[in-house]
């Protein structure tokens, strides 16, 4: 990928302060894309600015609760306010409550879809009217491998990451005209502070997931680096409504 490729462009990552979506930001801010990183946690944001400055990235930080619609319209409005456009978002904040569909509560599985899908509606819908006036942009939308199948410690999440799919061919087919193209990843394991907690809850899970990938090693963020550049870029002007697993080759092992 050529350097400076996203030069002038502005994208929002969120979730950006940690994991994959760090991981993406640094691709982003490596092709020259000034980055807004978006999270709660304030101190793992300056952190990650911090990093991406020393790229040589314009990179700032705006605290938002994905799952929170005032909060989301204030990050995309204040991304314009900063930089005066914006052409890539990425949706990647999300997280996982791992209990059997029976033990799970009303509020739990309504969390998980507040944070993973309904603020991707949220986010889009709040993007929309500005990338359309700018002639285009990118939205990134995070699967899973449980956008494909099915688990059974976590029906919310696979709920979610299979809507995420469906809700991103629906927005592709929709703004196609408009110039913005619409693309899902799905990563495969990856480490990061979600899976670490995983293999803490999840008996022999680590060893499971070595056993199937046959690159033969768990993803690291950095993996999802070139993804992000090429979806936010204009080599994949002709994409969309795509769902690309970046998984070592996981989804491919019978
Ligand atoms: P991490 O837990 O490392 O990072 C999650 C990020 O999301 C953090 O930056 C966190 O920021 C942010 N976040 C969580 N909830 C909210 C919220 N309500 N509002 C705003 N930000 C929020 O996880 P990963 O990097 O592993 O996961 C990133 C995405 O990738 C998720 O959508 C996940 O489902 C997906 N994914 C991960 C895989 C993996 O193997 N790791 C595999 C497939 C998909 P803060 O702490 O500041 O709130």
């Amino acid at each position: 990928m050529a350097d400076g490729e996203l030069k002038g462009r502005v994208a929002v990552v969120t979730g950006g302060n940690g994991g994959i979506g760090l991981g993406m930001a640094r691709g982003l801010a490596g092709a020259g894309a000034a980055v807004v990183v978006s999270g709660r946690n304030a101190d793992k944001s300056r952190r990650a600015v911090a990093e991406l400055a020393a790229l040589g990235a314009e990179a700032v930080a705006i605290e938002a609760d994905v799952a929170d619609e005032a909060a989301v319209n204030a990050l995309i409005r204040g991304t314009v306010d900063r930089f005066g456009r914006l052409d890539v978002l990425v949706n990647n904040a999300g997280m996982n409550i791992r209990k059997p569909v029976q033990d799970l509560t009303l509020a739990e599985w309504r969390r998980v879809l507040d944070t993973n899908l309904t603020s991707a509606f949220l986010s889009c819908r709040a993007a929309y009217p500005i990338m359309k006036r700018g002639g285009g942009g990118k939205i990134i939308n995070i699967g899973s491998m449980m956008s494909i199948f099915g688990t059974s410690f976590a029906p919310a999440y696979a709920a979610s990451k299979g809507g995420i799919v469906q809700l991103t061919k629906a927005m592709a087919s929709a703004w196609a005209r408009d110039n913005i193209q619409v693309n899902a990843v799905l990563p495969g394991w990856i480490d990061t502070e979600l899976t670490q907690n995983a293999r803490r809850e999840v008996q022999g899970l680590h060893d499971r997931v070595l056993a199937r990938t046959p690159a033969d090693r768990w993803g690291v963020p950095a993996d999802l680096s070139g993804i992000a550049v090429f979806l936010g870029g204009p080599a994949s002007d002709f994409v969309t409504g795509t769902a690309i697993p970046v998984d070592g080759g996981y989804s491919i092992q019978g």
